[in-house]
């Protein structure tokens, strides 16, 4: 199954790849310059969110099984359907696979990579960013500390990314997990994401945008339509 994801930041974030010495909402790396938010990042909180609606949904995840999470510890896969489904981290032979988040102008921009399956050139349009000077915190006495003023760069609310969620059900059938069982799990980790934090800070709302093969029980129909309806 297939689903086509639309992003929208809720609130000003501010962005870093992750090197910078302050803490950004979200981190992102530039491909040839132009702003991407890596599918591992997308991922990572997809699959704290998933972890955190299984119980809802009457899915078993690590602390069933009383492991630490993620029970995922060994290149044989996971132990619980969660781990099973997002695989172990750093291996991209899950049967969840997230592609890169690209910044896109409009909705519109959006279908068009979901109707070309993402096949199309990454273009060198940027989102616009604000340049932030923050004051940074010494950790130790919560003071600002000497020399403190410095620059950073922010993402203006209502940025739109897109990217894909993809779900093969061979791999799911391999690793033994029902694929209604997956498909719900997806669509509500995706729900609920809206409330997860994106990085450390930053607030990001999901949409689907576009969908195929997503299995016809009544939760996944539901869900899907909450999805679609989302603004
Ligand atoms: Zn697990």
């Amino acid at each position: 199954m297939r689903l086509g994801v639309l992003g929208k930041t809720d609130k000003l974030m501010t962005v870093g790849s992750g090197r910078e010495s302050f803490t950004a909402d979200i981190p992102i790396m530039k491909i040839r310059g132009v702003v991407v938010i890596p599918g591992s990042t997308f991922k990572g909180v997809l699959r704290r969110s998933a972890m955190k609606v299984s119980p809802l949904l009457n899915i078993k995840n690590c602390f069933d099984f009383g492991l630490t999470f993620p029970c995922a510890t060994t290149r044989s896969g996971g132990v619980c359907p969660v781990c099973k489904v997002f695989g172990l981290s750093g291996e991209d032979t899950s049967p969840l696979q997230v592609t890169d988040l690209r910044y896109v102008k409009s909705e519109e921009e959006a279908l068009r990579l979901w109707r070309e399956r993402m096949l199309v050139p990454l273009g060198d349009e940027n989102p616009t960013i604000t340049r932030l000077v923050r004051i940074r915190i010494d950790d130790s006495t919560q003071t600002s500390a000497e020399g403190a003023l410095f620059e950073s760069e922010a993402l203006p609310p209502g940025t739109l990314f897109y990217g894909e969620i993809r779900l093969s059900r061979a791999l799911l059938k391999k690793a033994g997990v029902d694929v209604n069982e997956a498909s719900r799990l997806v669509l509500a980790a995706l729900a609920d994401l809206s409330y997860e934090r994106i990085g450390r800070g930053g607030l990001m709302t999901f949409k689907v945008v576009g969908s195929e093969g997503i299995p016809e029980d009544e939760e996944s129909k539901m869900l899907l339509d909450m999805l679609v309806k989302r603004w």
